[in-house]
């Protein structure tokens, strides 16, 4: 059930080979895939004829009921509409809303599933630490305003968090973040409804400055506020 074939050429001796895997990666029913999940090497396929390791793109959907998250993983971005629509049937099926209050997501890249499952694993809250990279990445910016990043990575090396930096995918840099503070993000970033509806499945960098922009249009008070004269 759910198995995919994926055929493909190596890119350094060119034999020509085939993968089946499953579409869809249970954290808790398939911990040796798990594993590799988390250590970024569940995509990486070592070539039987030259030894040589390559890394493949093929789709996912991870589901990690422990924690009550899925992340559906569309390496080709034709077909985030079609999984985008999936999930709002299932968001509307009769008898009850069978994704309940799960965390679902998309992600366009593996890294940034590698990332999410790291993030679940931790007993910790995506949109929290997204907050939380963006405070680093805003204090990195007041003191050297030339640093552009539009993307980030956190990671975990030797129980020291780490993000990543990068601007159209290439790496600017990382820092070491302490992640004692991501409770206080998340009470001083999420506590409040931002009064927009917010998309939910796209939880990075780019939906963390759209929210930090939607709490700065709204108000401390839950008073509506005046209509500005115009
Ligand atoms: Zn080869």
């Amino acid at each position: 059930m759910n198995e995919q074939t994926l055929e493909f050429v190596c890119p350094h001796c060119g034999k020509e080979d085939a993968l089946t895997y499953s579409y869809s990666l249970h954290a808790q029913k398939d911990p040796e895939r798990y594993s590799k999940l988390l250590s970024g090497t569940l995509f990486d396929y070592v070539c039987p004829e030259c030894g040589n390791r390559i890394h493949l793109t093929y789709g996912l959907l991870f589901h990690d009921p422990a924690h009550k998250a899925m992340c559906f993983y569309v390496p080709d971005e034709k077909e985030v509409p079609g999984i985008i629509d999936s999930i709002r049937a299932a968001h509307n099926t009769e008898g009850g809303d069978s994704l309940g209050n799960y965390a679902v997501r998309i992600v366009t890249e593996d890294h940034k599933l590698t990332e999410k499952a790291l993030i679940w694993s931790l007993g910790l809250d995506d949109k929290a630490v997204e907050m939380w990279k963006l405070t680093y990445l805003y204090h990195i910016i007041a003191h050297n305003e030339d640093f552009e990043a539009d993307d980030s990575v956190m990671r975990v090396e030797n129980g020291a968090y780490k993000i990543d930096f990068y601007r159209e995918n290439e790496y600017l840099g990382t820092v070491e973040a302490d992640p004692s503070l991501i409770p206080n993000v998340k009470e001083r970033f999420l506590s409040r409804d931002t009064g927009v509806i917010e998309n939910d499945l796209f939880v990075d960098t780019a939906w963390a400055m759209d929210h930090l922009t939607n709490l700065l249009h709204r108000p401390e008070s839950s008073e509506p506020e005046d209509a500005p004269n115009q």
